[in-house]
């Protein structure tokens, strides 16, 4: 499904230009979820962003083969087409557009893009109140405006729900459990094991912290340090990190 293979990328943001992924590989086949742990500032989220086309990530070397194509051929819309999806840290808030009408765009958007036609209002609306359901989100919360003034945890939930309805192949979860509390992270964590645990999907989890793998069990724990994976294991790997740190277990 994914194949990074020696990945090597620049944060060109805000005037810098300064290389933090330094010759990554790694390799998810459909069917598996994988982990990604490492220090503040390794370059974890800088991995997500370059995966998913964000500006200011530039890519000077190596290559990522995406469901038998070339990722960095494709523009971000086009990576969202064809079934990567990218949760991150902090989601936007978009004032003035409603959460439904936003999901109905992106998921007639999506369905366009793959030659489908679009869904008529009835099936828009029971697709969301089911993938809704499995957020344990009102539909009335999906009716205000894109997560403003939602709690951290909504905001999380909401995002779940939007993956739920792009039905994505791929997806990358970028601290998908800070600013959760215990029965957010539970909804959440049910919620991905409900969306992608199949044996067409794949899931790549960047946290920090061994909590959310209670709940999603990944197959493999890699480290992410120095702009490099220095370490895979199984799901033992994220209860070591916890209890002896990166300097030690890395
Ligand atoms: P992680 O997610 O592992 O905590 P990041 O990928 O966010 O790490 O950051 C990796 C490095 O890139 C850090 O040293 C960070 O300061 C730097 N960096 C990330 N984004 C920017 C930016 N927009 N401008 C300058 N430096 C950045
Ligand atoms: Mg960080
Ligand atoms: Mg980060």
């Amino acid at each position: 499904m994914l194949k990074i293979d020696n990945l090597q990328a620049n944060v060109t943001a805000s005037g810098t230009d300064k290389p933090i992924l330094k010759g990554l590989s790694l390799q998810i086949n459909a069917g598996e979820i994988h982990a990604i742990m490492g220090p503040n500032g390794a370059g974890k989220s800088t991995l997500g962003y370059t995966l998913g086309g964000r500006p200011g990530y530039e890519v000077t070397g190596g290559s990522v083969d995406f469901d038998g194509k070339d990722l960095f051929e494709l523009e971000p819309y086009q990576r969202a087409a064809a079934g990567l999806f990218l949760g991150f840290q902090y989601p936007v808030e978009i004032p003035g557009v409603s959460f439904v009408q936003f999901l109905r765009e992106a998921a007639n958007a999506q369905r366009a893009s793959r030659g489908e036609p679009a869904l008529s209002g009835g099936e828009f609306l029971k697709l969301a109140k089911e993938q809704a359901g499995l957020l344990r989100m009102d539909m009335d919360m999906l009716k205000r405006p894109v997560n403003v003034g939602f709690s951290g945890g909504e905001k999380k939930r909401a995002e779940m729900v939007q993956m739920g309805i792009l039905d994505p192949k791929l997806a990358i979860l970028d601290e998908t459990d800070s600013g959760l509390d215990i029965d957010a992270l539970r909804i959440v964590g049910e919620g991905i094991n409900a969306i992608m645990r199949k044996p067409s999907k794949a899931v790549l989890l960047i946290t920090h912290y061994q909590r959310l793998l209670d709940y999603v069990k990944p197959d493999f724990v890699h480290v992410l340090a120095g702009g490099r994976i220095v370490k895979t294991g199984g799901p033992e790997l994220a209860l070591e990190l916890e209890e002896q740190g990166y300097e030690a277990v890395a």
